[in-house]
């Protein structure tokens, strides 16, 4: 089976995790504040803080941003669920903003809308998480605009688009935004087993973070409320979580980080390949957004709905393990028990009838893409 997606561990990787073993550092040591580095740095961002996994990244940005009961956030319907779940852990209510259909981004055309709508109606969302699908960057320029003379914070959900840019700019240097995340999940573009990370250019929202992600408890002198306690003492100052990723994840994610490049170029000429057999197929790739470079995370075509669920199965009898991203998270029982329905979001739905993802990793070959496009070009004929 070819599947849509996959990790690449080398040798360097290996032995990367297996040094920390041996070492005295398992859980939270050296590699996690290492890690923190080298991502700020490969992101060009001021700060950054490592946690257990990308949800956990997206659950801790909102709490830093004040998040709470009483508050919305709003988010594209054309994500994974935990771009949304992130304000119900918090309290807040969610909802979403319609997409492109020509590329699954949130649509600035129906962000302004609905922004002028809930403006009148005293609603306006207190976070909005704009979500890179694909690793296509959301144009950050326009929904910034909007956002920003409302006071409302942007969240990047960048799960997907690690070593992507925008306007010539690393995804994750926040220009336009307060904070993004990042999944190191080992279907994304780096992984460390498991892991996420919160960039950003506030690095007391990035201190938050740490905090929280480990029960909301400092040890730093300058933070203690008291200093007549012994060397033993710390203070638990707010709730937070046991959100900590391991020494030995973080040790994968810096030998990872360094080949973060290849992969993307990889990425990229595999994309390029698919888009040339697309031409002569009813299959429409996603339209990219200007002054951005994708990287690829998903290879996502649109095709004729009536012919999605044939296509699907036809290829995964083929041994071609083909995605759909993503099941609009509104129509999921959870969300619709708290009372959306089919019909709230008319682009997402739509795009997610077409929709299907065709295997895009470094380690695919030109053989197996040739294959996945021979069995395209077979279905079609
Ligand atoms: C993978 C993913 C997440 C969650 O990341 P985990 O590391 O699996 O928790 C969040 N948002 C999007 C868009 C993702 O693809």
């Amino acid at each position: 089976m070819i599947p849509y997606g996959r990790q690449s561990i080398n040798d360097e990787d290996v032995t990367a995790v297996t040094e920390v073993l041996a070492g005295s550092w398992l859980t939270q040591g050296p590699k996690v504040a290492e890690f923190e580095q080298q991502l700020a740095h490969r992101c060009q961002s001021q700060d950054c803080a490592v946690v257990s996994n990308g949800t956990a990244a997206l659950h801790l940005a909102c709490l830093a941003l004040g998040l709470g009961t009483g508050d919305w956030l709003w988010t594209s319907p054309i994500s994974f669920v935990a771009s949304a779940n992130c304000a119900r852990y918090c309290g807040a209510s969610v909802d979403f903003v319609d997409v492109d259909p020509n590329n699954g981004n949130l649509c600035p055309e129906r962000l302004a809308e609905k922004l002028q709508l809930a403006e009148s109606q005293g609603r306006l969302p207190k976070v909005v998480v704009a979500v890179h699908f694909g690793g296509n960057p959301c144009d950050l320029k326009i929904i910034h605009e909007l956002l920003n003379p409302l006071g409302i914070k942007l969240i990047e959900d960048a799960s997907h688009a690690l070593g992507a840019d925008y306007h010539g700019d690393p995804i994750g240097a926040g220009q336009y935004s307060d904070l993004t995340t990042l999944s190191f999940h080992p279907v994304k573009i780096i992984t460390s087993g498991e892991g996420g990370a919160v960039l950003g250019n506030d690095s007391v929202l990035i201190e938050r973070i740490r905090q929280l992600r480990t029960h909301g408890i400092t040890k730093d002198p300058a933070l203690l409320d008291t200093t007549e306690e012994g060397g033993w003492y710390y203070e638990q100052q707010a709730l937070g979580w046991n959100y900590r990723i391991t020494d030995l994840q973080a040790a994968l994610g810096i030998s990872q980080l360094k080949r973060v490049d290849d992969f993307i170029v990889r990425r990229r000429q595999i994309a390029q390949r698919y888009d040339v057999a697309m031409q002569s197929l009813p299959c429409q790739p996603l339209s990219l957004t200007t002054e951005a470079n994708s990287s690829f995370h998903l290879y996502v075509i649109q095709v004729p709905a009536d012919q999605r669920r044939s296509l699907y199965d036809y290829l995964q009898d083929n041994a071609i393990g083909v995605q759909v991203h993503y099941i609009p998270i509104h129509t999921q029982p959870y969300y619709r028990q708290l009372g959306f329905k089919l019909g709230d979001f008319p682009q997402a739905e739509a795009f997610y009838r077409g929709c299907l993802s065709l295997p895009v990793f470094p380690e695919l070959t030109d053989e197996d893409q040739d294959k996945v496009i021979g069995c395209l070009q077979a279905f079609f004929a």
